[in-house]
Protein backbone atom coordinates (compact mmCIF):
# COMPACT_ATOMS: atom_id res chain seq x y z
CA UNK A 1 0.00 0.00 0.00
CA UNK A 2 1.59 3.28 -0.91
CA UNK A 3 1.98 6.11 1.71
CA UNK A 4 0.00 9.36 1.65
CA UNK A 5 3.42 10.97 1.03
CA UNK A 6 3.76 9.00 -2.30
CA UNK A 7 0.33 9.75 -3.58
CA UNK A 8 1.14 13.35 -3.11
CA UNK A 9 4.50 12.78 -5.26
CA UNK A 10 2.64 10.96 -7.40
CA UNK A 11 0.07 13.31 -8.05
CA UNK A 12 2.85 16.55 -8.67
CA UNK A 13 4.92 14.01 -10.49
CA UNK A 14 2.15 14.23 -13.06
CA UNK A 15 0.92 18.10 -12.46
CA UNK A 16 4.67 19.03 -13.67
CA UNK A 17 4.58 16.35 -16.63
CA UNK A 18 1.31 17.84 -17.55
CA UNK A 19 2.38 21.39 -17.46
CA UNK A 20 5.47 20.55 -19.06
CA UNK A 21 3.21 18.60 -22.01
CA UNK A 22 1.31 22.03 -22.17
CA UNK A 23 4.26 23.87 -22.89
CA UNK A 24 5.24 21.67 -25.54
CA UNK A 25 2.75 21.41 -26.99
CA UNK A 26 2.34 25.93 -26.92
CA UNK A 27 5.88 25.83 -27.83
CA UNK A 28 5.03 23.62 -31.22
CA UNK A 29 1.92 25.76 -31.55
CA UNK A 30 4.12 29.20 -31.49
CA UNK A 31 6.92 27.89 -33.77
CA UNK A 32 3.91 26.52 -36.10
CA UNK A 33 2.68 30.05 -36.18
CA UNK A 34 5.70 31.72 -36.99
CA UNK A 35 7.05 29.62 -39.47
CA UNK A 36 3.17 29.97 -41.46
CA UNK A 37 3.85 33.70 -40.41
CA UNK A 38 7.37 33.94 -42.11
CA UNK A 39 7.12 31.07 -44.73
CA UNK A 40 3.32 30.82 -46.27
CA UNK A 41 2.99 34.45 -47.82
CA UNK A 42 5.73 33.92 -49.97
CA UNK A 43 4.71 30.64 -50.94
CA UNK A 44 1.59 31.24 -51.56
CA UNK A 45 2.58 34.72 -53.73
CA UNK A 46 4.66 32.65 -55.68
CA UNK A 47 1.97 30.67 -56.90
CA UNK A 48 0.02 33.24 -57.70
CA UNK A 49 1.82 36.12 -59.22
CA UNK A 50 3.51 34.54 -61.76
CA UNK A 51 6.29 35.38 -64.59
CA UNK A 52 6.43 32.95 -67.45
CA UNK A 53 9.92 31.63 -67.92
CA UNK A 54 11.92 33.57 -70.38
CA UNK A 55 15.42 34.36 -72.05
CA UNK A 56 15.76 38.13 -71.89
CA UNK A 57 13.86 40.37 -74.19
CA UNK A 58 16.28 42.03 -76.89
CA UNK A 59 14.69 45.95 -76.84
CA UNK A 60 16.35 48.10 -79.59
CA UNK A 61 18.42 51.00 -78.81
CA UNK A 62 15.68 53.09 -79.91
CA UNK A 63 13.11 51.48 -78.53
CA UNK A 64 15.02 51.73 -75.02
CA UNK A 65 15.77 55.49 -75.99
CA UNK A 66 11.93 55.96 -76.25
CA UNK A 67 10.63 54.38 -73.62
CA UNK A 68 13.59 56.38 -71.09
CA UNK A 69 11.80 59.64 -72.82
CA UNK A 70 8.21 58.77 -72.12
CA UNK A 71 6.14 58.81 -68.93
CA UNK A 72 4.60 55.62 -68.38
CA UNK A 73 1.80 55.05 -66.53
CA UNK A 74 -0.33 52.05 -65.80
CA UNK A 75 -3.94 51.72 -64.24
CA UNK A 76 -4.07 48.80 -61.76
CA UNK A 77 -1.59 46.91 -60.08
CA UNK A 78 -2.29 45.27 -56.54
CA UNK A 79 0.58 44.65 -55.01
CA UNK A 80 -0.17 46.30 -51.81
CA UNK A 81 -2.46 43.08 -51.11
CA UNK A 82 1.10 40.93 -50.47
CA UNK A 83 3.64 40.76 -47.74
CA UNK A 84 6.44 42.13 -49.29
CA UNK A 85 8.49 45.02 -48.87
CA UNK A 86 7.69 47.18 -51.65
CA UNK A 87 10.77 48.77 -50.96
CA UNK A 88 13.00 45.87 -51.73
CA UNK A 89 13.56 44.35 -55.25
CA UNK A 90 12.29 40.69 -55.06
CA UNK A 91 12.81 37.60 -57.31
CA UNK A 92 9.28 36.59 -56.95
CA UNK A 93 5.61 38.92 -57.85
CA UNK A 94 5.84 41.74 -60.95
CA UNK A 95 6.25 44.69 -59.15
CA UNK A 96 8.13 46.81 -56.11
CA UNK A 97 9.73 50.41 -56.45
CA UNK A 98 13.40 49.25 -57.66
CA UNK A 99 11.61 46.97 -60.80
CA UNK A 100 9.14 49.51 -61.49
CA UNK A 101 12.25 52.23 -61.58
CA UNK A 102 14.23 49.84 -63.42
CA UNK A 103 10.86 50.04 -65.90
CA UNK A 104 10.91 54.19 -65.91
CA UNK A 105 7.44 53.86 -63.87
CA UNK A 106 5.93 57.28 -63.26
CA UNK A 107 2.50 57.23 -62.07
CA UNK A 108 1.30 53.96 -60.56
CA UNK A 109 -2.52 53.48 -59.26
CA UNK A 110 -2.45 50.98 -56.25
CA UNK A 111 -5.12 49.24 -56.04
CA UNK A 112 -6.48 47.76 -52.87
CA UNK A 113 -8.23 44.13 -53.04
CA UNK A 114 -10.76 43.37 -50.30
CA UNK A 115 -12.55 40.03 -51.05
CA UNK A 116 -11.75 36.91 -53.47
CA UNK A 117 -14.37 34.15 -52.74
CA UNK A 118 -13.16 31.26 -53.09
CA UNK A 119 -13.45 29.13 -56.60
CA UNK A 120 -13.01 32.66 -58.64
CA UNK A 121 -13.65 31.95 -61.79
CA UNK A 122 -14.96 34.20 -65.49
CA UNK A 123 -18.33 33.04 -65.36
CA UNK A 124 -20.87 32.91 -61.94
CA UNK A 125 -19.46 33.94 -58.47
CA UNK A 126 -21.30 33.31 -55.81
CA UNK A 127 -20.90 36.13 -53.21
CA UNK A 128 -21.11 34.35 -49.92
CA UNK A 129 -18.45 31.75 -50.68
CA UNK A 130 -15.19 31.38 -48.32
CA UNK A 131 -13.44 34.73 -48.69
CA UNK A 132 -9.41 33.97 -49.27
CA UNK A 133 -8.41 37.71 -48.32
CA UNK A 134 -9.63 36.43 -44.83
CA UNK A 135 -7.29 34.14 -44.50
CA UNK A 136 -4.52 36.07 -46.14
CA UNK A 137 -4.83 38.85 -44.15
CA UNK A 138 -4.27 36.55 -40.99
CA UNK A 139 -1.46 34.68 -42.33
CA UNK A 140 -0.25 38.09 -42.81
CA UNK A 141 -0.76 39.41 -39.32
CA UNK A 142 -2.41 42.45 -40.96
CA UNK A 143 -4.56 44.04 -37.86
CA UNK A 144 -7.51 42.52 -36.60
CA UNK A 145 -9.78 44.94 -38.11
CA UNK A 146 -8.85 43.46 -41.01
CA UNK A 147 -10.00 40.23 -40.02
CA UNK A 148 -13.42 40.74 -40.44
CA UNK A 149 -13.78 44.18 -42.45
CA UNK A 150 -14.05 44.99 -46.13
CA UNK A 151 -13.25 48.92 -45.59
CA UNK A 152 -10.59 48.36 -42.95
CA UNK A 153 -9.04 45.93 -45.96
CA UNK A 154 -8.82 48.85 -47.97
CA UNK A 155 -7.84 51.59 -45.64
CA UNK A 156 -5.13 49.13 -44.22
CA UNK A 157 -3.68 49.00 -47.40
CA UNK A 158 -3.41 52.26 -48.54
CA UNK A 159 -1.82 53.10 -45.27
CA UNK A 160 0.87 50.68 -46.16
CA UNK A 161 1.24 52.65 -49.16
CA UNK A 162 1.27 56.01 -47.50
CA UNK A 163 3.51 54.65 -45.15
CA UNK A 164 6.28 53.63 -47.73
CA UNK A 165 5.51 56.94 -49.15
CA UNK A 166 6.94 58.40 -45.91
CA UNK A 167 10.08 56.09 -45.45
CA UNK A 168 11.22 56.34 -48.88
CA UNK A 169 10.28 60.08 -50.34
CA UNK A 170 12.84 59.98 -53.62
CA UNK A 171 10.82 56.95 -54.63
CA UNK A 172 7.57 57.01 -53.86
CA UNK A 173 5.79 60.00 -53.49
CA UNK A 174 1.15 59.63 -52.97
CA UNK A 175 -0.67 61.81 -55.75
CA UNK A 176 -4.78 63.28 -54.90
CA UNK A 177 -4.66 66.66 -56.94
CA UNK A 178 -4.22 67.70 -60.45
CA UNK A 179 -1.49 70.36 -58.87
CA UNK A 180 0.37 67.70 -57.14
CA UNK A 181 0.70 65.22 -59.86
CA UNK A 182 1.97 68.17 -62.03
CA UNK A 183 4.58 69.01 -59.28
CA UNK A 184 5.71 65.45 -59.55
CA UNK A 185 5.68 64.95 -63.33
CA UNK A 186 8.18 67.94 -62.73
CA UNK A 187 10.11 66.73 -59.54
CA UNK A 188 10.60 63.47 -62.12
CA UNK A 189 13.01 65.46 -64.58
CA UNK A 190 15.48 65.84 -61.70
CA UNK A 191 14.67 63.02 -60.15
CA UNK A 192 13.94 60.24 -62.28
CA UNK A 193 13.40 57.52 -59.22
CA UNK A 194 10.37 59.09 -58.34
CA UNK A 195 7.23 56.85 -58.63
CA UNK A 196 3.91 59.18 -58.27
CA UNK A 197 1.42 56.93 -56.97
CA UNK A 198 -2.56 56.78 -56.40
CA UNK A 199 -4.54 54.57 -54.50
CA UNK A 200 -7.63 52.64 -55.70
CA UNK A 201 -9.69 50.32 -54.57
CA UNK A 202 -11.26 46.82 -56.38
CA UNK A 203 -14.81 46.77 -55.34
CA UNK A 204 -17.33 49.18 -54.09
CA UNK A 205 -18.01 46.44 -51.24
CA UNK A 206 -15.30 48.16 -49.64
CA UNK A 207 -17.78 50.31 -48.68
CA UNK A 208 -19.62 47.93 -46.97
CA UNK A 209 -23.19 49.44 -47.85
CA UNK A 210 -22.84 52.49 -46.18
CA UNK A 211 -22.35 55.74 -48.79
CA UNK A 212 -20.57 57.59 -45.29
CA UNK A 213 -17.56 55.36 -46.21
CA UNK A 214 -17.11 56.61 -49.91
CA UNK A 215 -16.47 60.38 -47.83
CA UNK A 216 -13.76 58.20 -45.16
CA UNK A 217 -12.20 56.15 -48.57
CA UNK A 218 -11.15 59.85 -50.28
CA UNK A 219 -10.25 61.53 -47.16
CA UNK A 220 -7.75 58.52 -46.78
CA UNK A 221 -6.43 59.36 -50.45
CA UNK A 222 -8.69 57.00 -52.73
CA UNK A 223 -9.34 58.56 -56.11
CA UNK A 224 -10.17 55.74 -58.08
CA UNK A 225 -13.03 52.69 -56.98
CA UNK A 226 -13.93 49.94 -59.34
CA UNK A 227 -17.52 49.75 -58.75
CA UNK A 228 -17.32 45.80 -58.71
CA UNK A 229 -14.57 42.59 -58.46
CA UNK A 230 -15.69 39.08 -59.13
CA UNK A 231 -18.90 38.85 -57.95
CA UNK A 232 -22.52 40.79 -57.45
CA UNK A 233 -21.96 43.47 -54.45
CA UNK A 234 -24.52 46.38 -52.75
CA UNK A 235 -23.52 48.58 -55.80
CA UNK A 236 -24.95 46.06 -58.42
CA UNK A 237 -24.17 43.00 -60.60
CA UNK A 238 -20.68 41.67 -61.75
CA UNK A 239 -19.66 41.06 -65.16
CA UNK A 240 -18.77 37.34 -63.46
CA UNK A 241 -21.43 37.57 -60.88
CA UNK A 242 -24.83 35.83 -61.07
CA UNK A 243 -27.65 38.69 -61.61
CA UNK A 244 -25.74 40.55 -63.98
CA UNK A 245 -27.90 42.83 -62.68
CA UNK A 246 -27.53 46.72 -63.07
CA UNK A 247 -26.81 49.62 -60.39
CA UNK A 248 -28.85 49.36 -57.28
CA UNK A 249 -29.99 52.22 -55.54
CA UNK A 250 -27.04 52.29 -53.27
CA UNK A 251 -24.98 51.92 -56.66
CA UNK A 252 -26.58 54.72 -57.97
CA UNK A 253 -25.84 57.01 -54.63
CA UNK A 254 -22.19 56.31 -55.18
CA UNK A 255 -22.01 56.68 -58.68
CA UNK A 256 -23.12 60.50 -57.82
CA UNK A 257 -21.55 60.82 -54.68
CA UNK A 258 -18.03 59.75 -56.65
CA UNK A 259 -19.07 62.23 -59.35
CA UNK A 260 -19.23 65.11 -56.55
CA UNK A 261 -15.90 63.95 -54.72
CA UNK A 262 -14.43 64.11 -58.69
CA UNK A 263 -13.25 59.86 -57.78
CA UNK A 264 -12.78 58.00 -60.70
CA UNK A 265 -15.35 55.32 -61.69
CA UNK A 266 -13.60 52.43 -62.74
CA UNK A 267 -16.05 49.51 -64.56
CA UNK A 268 -13.57 46.76 -65.20
CA UNK A 269 -15.35 43.76 -63.47
CA UNK A 270 -18.51 45.39 -63.72
CA UNK A 271 -22.05 43.78 -65.64
CA UNK A 272 -22.78 45.30 -68.74
CA UNK A 273 -25.84 46.40 -67.16
CA UNK A 274 -24.11 48.12 -64.66
CA UNK A 275 -21.87 49.94 -67.45
CA UNK A 276 -24.78 50.93 -69.31
CA UNK A 277 -26.46 52.54 -66.03
CA UNK A 278 -23.43 54.38 -65.10
CA UNK A 279 -22.76 55.60 -68.71
CA UNK A 280 -26.26 56.96 -68.17
CA UNK A 281 -25.71 58.24 -64.60
CA UNK A 282 -22.46 59.67 -64.61
CA UNK A 283 -21.67 63.23 -65.27
CA UNK A 284 -17.56 62.51 -65.52
CA UNK A 285 -15.82 60.16 -67.96
CA UNK A 286 -15.24 55.96 -67.07
CA UNK A 287 -12.27 54.16 -66.61
CA UNK A 288 -11.59 50.90 -67.59
CA UNK A 289 -8.55 49.63 -65.42
CA UNK A 290 -7.30 46.54 -66.54
CA UNK A 291 -9.21 44.86 -69.52
CA UNK A 292 -9.42 43.44 -72.67
CA UNK A 293 -11.34 43.98 -75.62
CA UNK A 294 -13.81 41.40 -76.92
CA UNK A 295 -13.62 42.14 -80.36
CA UNK A 296 -9.61 41.02 -80.16
CA UNK A 297 -9.70 38.76 -77.35
CA UNK A 298 -13.31 36.72 -76.58
CA UNK A 299 -13.31 36.04 -73.27
CA UNK A 300 -15.51 36.71 -70.77
CA UNK A 301 -13.05 38.52 -68.78
CA UNK A 302 -13.91 41.41 -71.58
CA UNK A 303 -17.28 43.84 -72.19
CA UNK A 304 -18.48 44.11 -75.98
CA UNK A 305 -16.67 46.31 -78.03
CA UNK A 306 -19.71 48.68 -78.77
CA UNK A 307 -19.74 49.31 -74.80
CA UNK A 308 -16.22 50.02 -74.77
CA UNK A 309 -16.89 52.75 -78.02
CA UNK A 310 -19.42 54.13 -75.42
CA UNK A 311 -16.92 54.55 -73.03
CA UNK A 312 -14.23 56.30 -75.40
CA UNK A 313 -16.82 58.57 -76.87
CA UNK A 314 -17.77 59.47 -73.38
CA UNK A 315 -14.29 60.58 -72.78
CA UNK A 316 -13.18 57.60 -71.02
CA UNK A 317 -10.18 54.96 -70.75
CA UNK A 318 -9.56 52.12 -71.46
CA UNK A 319 -6.82 50.34 -70.31
CA UNK A 320 -4.91 47.15 -71.63
CA UNK A 321 -3.93 43.90 -70.04
CA UNK A 322 -1.31 41.83 -70.34
CA UNK A 323 -2.57 38.52 -69.27
CA UNK A 324 -4.21 35.61 -71.12
CA UNK A 325 -7.73 35.94 -69.52
CA UNK A 326 -7.87 39.63 -70.91
CA UNK A 327 -6.03 39.76 -74.15
CA UNK A 328 -5.12 35.96 -75.37
CA UNK A 329 -2.05 36.15 -76.71
CA UNK A 330 0.00 37.38 -73.65
CA UNK A 331 3.20 37.72 -75.44
CA UNK A 332 4.76 41.56 -76.12
CA UNK A 333 3.59 41.64 -79.71
CA UNK A 334 0.23 39.73 -79.32
CA UNK A 335 -0.33 42.66 -76.23
CA UNK A 336 1.07 45.35 -78.81
CA UNK A 337 -1.51 43.52 -81.74
CA UNK A 338 -4.13 44.08 -78.46
CA UNK A 339 -3.36 47.73 -78.14
CA UNK A 340 -3.26 48.76 -81.81
CA UNK A 341 -7.06 46.95 -82.06
CA UNK A 342 -8.01 49.28 -79.57
CA UNK A 343 -6.42 51.98 -81.08
CA UNK A 344 -8.73 51.40 -84.33
CA UNK A 345 -11.70 50.86 -82.53
CA UNK A 346 -11.87 53.31 -80.14
CA UNK A 347 -8.71 56.58 -80.90
CA UNK A 348 -5.26 56.59 -79.78
CA UNK A 349 -6.28 58.90 -77.04
CA UNK A 350 -8.48 56.31 -75.37
CA UNK A 351 -5.61 53.41 -74.72
CA UNK A 352 -3.94 53.16 -72.07
CA UNK A 353 -2.15 50.40 -69.82
CA UNK A 354 -3.82 48.32 -67.15
CA UNK A 355 -1.30 45.75 -66.43
CA UNK A 356 -3.16 43.78 -63.19
CA UNK A 357 0.68 43.63 -61.94
CA UNK A 358 0.87 41.14 -59.12
CA UNK A 359 -3.32 40.90 -59.26
CA UNK A 360 -2.89 36.60 -59.02
CA UNK A 361 -2.37 36.66 -62.69
CA UNK A 362 0.67 34.97 -65.20
CA UNK A 363 2.30 37.73 -67.41
CA UNK A 364 5.46 37.12 -69.78
CA UNK A 365 7.29 39.82 -67.85
CA UNK A 366 7.80 41.96 -65.18
CA UNK A 367 7.56 45.35 -64.51
CA UNK A 368 11.50 45.83 -64.87
CA UNK A 369 10.88 44.50 -68.71
CA UNK A 370 8.26 46.84 -69.66
CA UNK A 371 10.23 48.32 -72.32
CA UNK A 372 9.50 45.65 -74.13
CA UNK A 373 6.27 46.43 -74.68
CA UNK A 374 7.16 49.67 -76.35
CA UNK A 375 9.80 47.90 -78.62
CA UNK A 376 7.08 45.52 -79.64
CA UNK A 377 4.67 48.85 -80.37
CA UNK A 378 7.24 49.93 -82.31
CA UNK A 379 7.61 46.75 -84.53
CA UNK A 380 3.64 46.49 -84.87
CA UNK A 381 4.16 49.94 -86.54
CA UNK A 382 2.72 52.58 -83.75
CA UNK A 383 3.93 55.90 -84.19
CA UNK A 384 6.44 57.26 -81.44
CA UNK A 385 3.29 60.04 -80.33
CA UNK A 386 0.77 56.90 -80.28
CA UNK A 387 3.10 54.74 -77.93
CA UNK A 388 3.72 57.73 -75.34
CA UNK A 389 -0.32 58.35 -75.25
CA UNK A 390 -0.62 54.38 -74.56
CA UNK A 391 2.43 53.98 -72.27
CA UNK A 392 1.13 57.08 -70.29
CA UNK A 393 0.30 60.24 -72.00
CA UNK A 394 -3.59 59.57 -72.20
CA UNK A 395 -3.95 58.02 -68.65
CA UNK A 396 -1.94 61.06 -67.17
CA UNK A 397 -3.99 63.56 -69.05
CA UNK A 398 -7.29 62.13 -68.23
CA UNK A 399 -5.89 62.53 -64.50
CA UNK A 400 -4.99 65.98 -65.08
CA UNK A 401 -8.47 66.87 -66.51
CA UNK A 402 -10.06 64.77 -63.39
CA UNK A 403 -8.39 64.55 -60.53
CA UNK A 404 -9.77 66.66 -57.70
CA UNK A 405 -7.99 70.57 -58.69
CA UNK A 406 -6.21 70.26 -54.99
ZN1 LIG B 1 -9.25 42.76 -61.34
Amino acid sequence: MKSSNEFSENSQTSASNTRRNVLVFVAIIIVCLCAVRLLAPAIVEKGKNVVKPHSPYLVSAEAQALHESLTIMDWHGDSLLWDRDLAKRSNYGHMDLPRMQEGNVAVQMFTTVTKAPAGMNLSENNADARDNITLLSMVQAWPASTWTSLKARALYQSARLHRLANEHPQSLRIIKTRSELANGLADRVENPNLILGLVGAEGGHALEGDIEALDELHNAGFRMIGLQHFFDNELGGSLHGYSKAGLSDFGRQVVVRMNQLNMIIDVSHSSEKVVRDVLALSTRPLVVSHTGIRGYCDSERNIPDDLMKQIADNGGIVAVGIWKEAICNDSPSGIAKGIKYGIDLLGENHISLGTDFDGAVTTAFDVSEIATLTDALLKEGLSREQIGKVMGGNGVRFLMENLPTR
